[in-house]
């Protein structure tokens, strides 16, 4: 796979992402698999692994945590 932007070959690792919602709640969530462009730092997440995403930030703020790290797992 190449980077839409700069045709780089693209390399899997592994992100972070930092969800904000509102003022006062963060959350970020460690070790998602991404490809990562080595050229300009592009990462490109696939559809599944932003639902696995979307669904453990959607179950912590379920839980109550407002703030803080989630570890990435596709069990979610
Ligand atoms: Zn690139």
């Amino acid at each position: 796979m190449k980077c839409p932007f700069c045709k780089s070959e693209l390399k899997s690792g592994k992100t972070v992402l930092t969800f904000q919602m509102g003022s006062n709640r963060i959350l970020v969530v460690k070790d998602v698999p991404a490809l990562i462009c080595e050229q300009c730092g592009e990462e490109s997440i696939d559809i599944e692994t932003s639902k696995n995403v979307e669904k453990l930030v959607h179950k912590a703020l379920s839980d109550g945590i407002s703030m803080g790290f989630i570890e990435y797992t596709s069990a979610a």
